[in-house]
């Protein structure tokens, strides 16, 4: 016979083995998995590359977002433009984009008077530019009713496609340059040595998603004049221009450069003449039109 302490103590033991020891177990258990769930995301964000943004301010797609931000997403806030959608799909027409890269130049208005003699309206992507007389010339084409886009202040690759610091910095000095200058924000664009080049072959992804997101539009090209190669004359740069624009389907994008040199400037009337009376339409660029190009390298 035992004890009535004893039978206590047996039922407080077996209340402890069958209650509170799976509690104790179960908060361990808790506590652990707190700690690697948060050892987790702490490899998943590294933390010193990412800041919790506080409101949606840089969503220009209008995306309320409570998700953390990467810190370059936070740069130049005001280095945006609005997106509503294209409204344009040119695929089919026989409409062609004439680009001039690389200006303003002491050679834009040999280019503007060409233009303007035809009453064809093209696009400029444009460098930004500390002389005075050279902004006159951006003032002009934005005022005679040309495209103006970006293509990065410096146009110096290797600084620009450093690091996406670099990149954004560069391009909103250029955008702020196009807008003082001519009044009008620019919302499109052209990457130096086009959105894929071997300067940002291992980033040109990041690049690209960076420039969307904040709602600028890239063009690059389907049709390439051959102006700025060495060795180029009037004829190969009417020639490059014509063939390459019968072989496009649909809208082409053709590359020129803004550099002042006679050959493209000799060659540009021809050009358009040419293809003017074959039925092609020309037409500025804007954020509307749809980009033929979005293609990644496989
Ligand atoms: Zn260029």
């Amino acid at each position: 016979m035992r004890s009535v302490s004893f039978y206590k103590r047996l039922i407080l033991g077996a209340v402890f083995v069958i209650v509170l020891l799976p509690s104790i177990v179960c908060g361990i258990l808790l506590a652990k998995n707190e700690l690697l769930r948060r050892q987790l995301a702490a490899l998943a964000f590294p933390s010193d590359d990412v800041v919790v943004a506080g409101s949606s301010q840089l969503e220009p797609t209008g995306i309320v977002r409570d998700k953390p931000l990467l810190s370059y997403q936070m740069l130049y806030p005001d280095f945006k433009s609005s997106f509503f959608g294209f409204k344009e799909d040119l695929a089919g027409d026989k409409t062609i984009f004439l680009t001039f890269d690389d200006g303003p130049s002491p050679g834009t208005d040999k280019l503007l008077d060409i233009l303007r003699k035809r009453e064809v309206k093209a696009t400029f992507f444009v460098n930004g530019k500390s002389n005075r007389l050279l902004n006159e010339k951006l003032r002009r084409a934005a005022g005679e009713g040309h495209g103006i886009g970006m293509h990065s202040y410096s146009h110096r690759y290797n600084v620009i496609y450093s690091s996406m610091e670099n990149f954004l910095d560069d391009f909103y000095r250029n955008y702020l340059y196009i807008k003082s200058e001519t009044g009008v924000a620019p919302e499109i664009l052209r990457f130096p040595g086009g959105s894929i080049n071997i300067f940002n072959v291992s980033d040109y992804q990041a690049l690209i998603a960076e420039v969307l997101r904040r709602g600028f539009i890239y063009y690059d090209w389907n049709v390439s004049a051959g102006d700025a190669m060495a060795g180029a004359t009037t004829q190969s740069i009417v020639d490059n221009v014509v063939n390459g624009v019968h072989l496009c389907w649909g809208p082409a994008i053709v590359l020129m450069h803004d550099n002042g040199k006679p050959e493209l400037q000799g060659a540009l009337g021809t050009i358009i003449d040419r293809l003017k009376s074959e039925g092609y339409e020309f037409r500025p660029l804007d954020n509307s039109i749809k980009p033929p190009m979005f293609i990644y390298p496989d």
